[in-house]
């Protein structure tokens, strides 16, 4: 949830020169009653810019009664959602120098405290008066005292559940409240809903036992009850299941369809040259994957295969496997990884292994020099079998392969929907490996790739040390530091991780700045600190990142942007604050961070939990395994936070959650076969709602279902 500042009064403003158009979908959001250019701005940083995407901004979630405690009965240890009114609130010290905003809620049962440490400047957003939704665990602390893991700020009238009423908290950001949102949708919902026009034949719709569509976007904006709003939900998630579903299949039906048979012959050329000049064996799993690579290249068929293995378990050669048995056919290889940085450093370990056999692959990012950009580009035009090691800028228009024959895409979750098809879409249908640390159940990689086979690399490579993980409690803080030290004083390095700092949310960043000061002057004195968060600009990130590698530096300070694509071997130490912020999978990803060297190395989880993310968190120190890690976190957390999806802006998805919408999805699935086994390019006139529909959402829907 973004923490919701008061918001500016929308100045006065003369109306638009132009006269208002009739209220349509599309209509601009300035048109909008309430909704002057400094509204329009802030809604359009939420993806609103029209009408019709103000009726799609759905709820995070709600609130009613039966969620919110009453006060009264709040007792320490339990995790509650209480709503309150700010009778009291100040920043107070702490003998620690820690400054804590505090406040008092009251209810009609009674008033609680609540706290934030560390974020004293809560007081410029919260005032007395302003009735507060917050969630987290009460402790004890001269009596009960909860600490918000989240809150929303609903401003000075209680607009509170106690009627009965069901609360909808919207997706929010800094300048614009959810309770504003809420006003600005209520406002225009009944203006709204009746342009709205159905897609889903009716037929279709009760054969999936969801509300049509006016009928759903009513319920998830002014639903009677929570059960109501999440069916509402649930039509609006079984939509887009439909629609993705539908732009797979068809896609694949195309590229089935248009495929010439390139079949590539395994001539063993290069290949056997690489497993001669590899330092090591390949891993029986590893053999296993590129023998299933092999045969799916060497058919006629085009290749959609999903390589699933754990941090640190060797895919990476095997995609060079892949690679090599394109190239030894005249092919090119498109090796695409999510940061420019994971792309430097994939060119370069992929150029070691390379260099016995003579082949330097192509590296193209964004940030290439023109010169040697348009090198790169003239080697992918010409009809050299290369190896070109890219990011998204591989995407990009202007870059022609001449003979694309495979594509390789690195941490594919990281990537959206739209630009996994456009890659595919270069070239004459390319075989496509895609890789993944994160294990996907069959039925969601489904959904999110359409159809695929997959091959998990379920062995690691030898000789690898376990990670020591610790979990410590906040009183340990300063023993933890030390140890830290004394590791660096030995010549290692660590980090320091903290949950991520959102882009949009200045205050917290500068919490994360001022805590980097405040550790490089006391916990980490003597040690050479940097701070890395998403808001570092990429040069500044690639300077930080290269200081770190070269050891010039001692200690970065992070957010997740370090997830992937960092590899120092020297980094022994690892420390997490706030481990229970992060979903399990994103943990195991961080730890994989170290103990990539020879040496023991520590990843330890600081700060006082729940009990219940506590034993979450001692699941995570008893296992390093990835597989049971991720199968843990999707039970416990959801398929969203699974795939970092909402930090990193690649949601497959804006309502559904595979996971959770099992049924629906296989519903979806389901309706989606037939109706493209019936009407492959969804011309009846039931289904042209439909197919008018997916093009307006995907850019790709345009050339897989050629409307006119
Ligand atoms: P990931 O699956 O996380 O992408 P990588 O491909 O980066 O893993 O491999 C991790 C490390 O393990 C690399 O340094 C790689 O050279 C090494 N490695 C890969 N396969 C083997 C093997 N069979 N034996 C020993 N080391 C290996
Ligand atoms: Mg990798």
């Amino acid at each position: 949830m973004n923490r919701a500042g008061r918001e500016p009064p929308e100045p006065r403003r003369r109306p638009p020169a132009r006269p208002a158009p009739r209220l349509a979908l599309d209509t601009p959001v300035t048109y909008l009653k309430g909704v002057g250019p400094v509204r329009a701005q802030l809604l359009a940083r939420l993806g609103i810019t029209t009408a019709g995407d103000l009726l799609r901004h759905v709820p995070l979630r709600y609130e009613d009664a039966s969620t919110v405690a009453p006060i009264s009965r709040v007792a320490v240890g339990a995790d509650v959602t209480v709503l309150g009114k700010v009778i009291a609130a100040g920043v107070l010290p702490t003998r620690k120098g820690l400054r804590v905003f505090q406040a008092v809620l009251q209810d009609a049962t009674g008033m609680l405290e609540v706290a934030w440490p560390g974020q004293p400047f809560l007081e410029r957003t919260i005032a007395k008066g302003d009735w507060l939704l917050c969630t987290g665990p009460v402790r004890f602390f001269h009596g009960r005292r909860l600490q918000p893991r989240e809150y929303v700020n609903l401003g000075p009238e209680e607009e509170g559940t106690a009627e009965g009423r069901v609360l909808a908290i919207y997706p929010a950001t800094e300048g614009l409240s959810p309770r504003v949102l809420r006003g600005m949708i209520l406002q225009h919902l009944d203006a709204l809903l009746p342009l709205v026009q159905e897609v889903i034949p009716p037929a279709l719709l009760a054969e999936a036992g969801v509300p049509p569509l006016t009928e759903a976007l009513r319920m998830v904006h002014r639903p009677g009850s929570v059960a109501e709003a999440e069916a509402g939900r649930a039509r609006l998630a079984f939509e887009e299941l439909l629609a993705l579903q539908l732009l797979h299949r068809r896609a694949n039906q195309l590229a089935r369809a248009a495929r010439g048979g390139r079949a590539f012959v395994n001539h063993r050329r290069l290949t056997t040259q690489l497993r001669e000049v590899l330092p090591f064996a390949l891993t029986g799993a590893q053999r296993r994957a590129i023998r299933d690579i092999v045969a799916d290249m060497g058919s006629p068929r085009r290749m959609h295969r999903l390589l699933q293995g754990d941090v640190g378990a060797g895919k990476t050669v095997v995609a060079l496997f892949a690679a090599l048995l394109a190239m030894e056919n005249g092919a090119q290889v498109a090796f695409m990884a999510p940061t420019e940085l994971l792309a430097e450093q994939h060119a370069q370990s992929l150029g070691r292994m390379l260099a016995p056999l003579g082949i330097a692959p192509v590296l193209l990012t964004g940030r290439l020099a023109a010169a040697d950009r348009r090198l790169a580009l003239t080697r992918l035009a010409s009809h050299e079998p290369v190896l070109a090691v890219g990011t998204h800028a591989l995407l990009q228009e202007g870059v022609e392969f001449a003979a694309l024959g495979l594509v390789i895409i690195d941490e594919q979750h990281r990537f959206g929907v739209e630009q996994r098809a456009t890659l595919g879409a270069k070239g004459e249908a390319p075989d496509v490996l895609l890789m993944s640390a994160t294990p996907i159940p069959r039925s969601l990689a489904l959904t999110l790739y359409g159809d695929l086979d997959v091959t998990v690399l379920d062995e690691r490579p030898p000789g690898r040390q376990p990670v020591t993980t610790v979990h410590r409690p906040e009183a340990a803080r300063s023993r933890v530091f030390e140890f830290l030290r004394s590791q660096v004083a030995t010549g290692r390095q660590g980090y320091v991780v903290y949950p991520l700092v959102e882009a949009s949310d200045k205050l917290a960043l500068r919490a994360a700045t001022e805590m980097v000061d405040t550790l490089a002057e006391e916990a980490l004195a003597g040690c050479r600190v940097a701070l890395l968060h998403g808001r570092v600009p990429p040069e500044e990130r690639d300077a930080i990142m290269t200081r770190f590698r070269d050891g010039a530096l001692d200690v970065l300070v992070a957010t997740t942007v370090i997830e992937v694509g960092i590899d120092v071997p020297n980094a022994s130490v690892m420390v997490i604050e706030h481990p229970e912020r992060f979903g399990l999978s994103q943990l195991h990803q961080l730890r994989g961070r170290v103990g990539r060297g020879a040496a023991q190395s520590y990843c330890i989880l600081l700060g006082d939990t729940a009990p219940e993310a506590g034993e979450r968190l001692s699941l995570f120190c008893g296992t390093e395994d990835g597989f049971a890690i991720a199968q843990a976190d999707l039970r416990l957390r959801g398929m969203g936070d699974l795939f970092g999806a909402r930090q990193h802006g690649v949601a497959a998805f804006k309502v559904a959650d595979p996971v959770r919408d099992e049924a629906l999805h296989a519903r979806a699935q389901a309706m989606a076969e037939r109706l493209l086994r019936e009407d492959p390019g969804l011309e009846a006139p039931a289904h042209r709602p439909l197919r008018q529909q997916l093009t307006v959402a995907h850019a790709r829907a345009l050339e897989l279902f050629q409307v006119g």
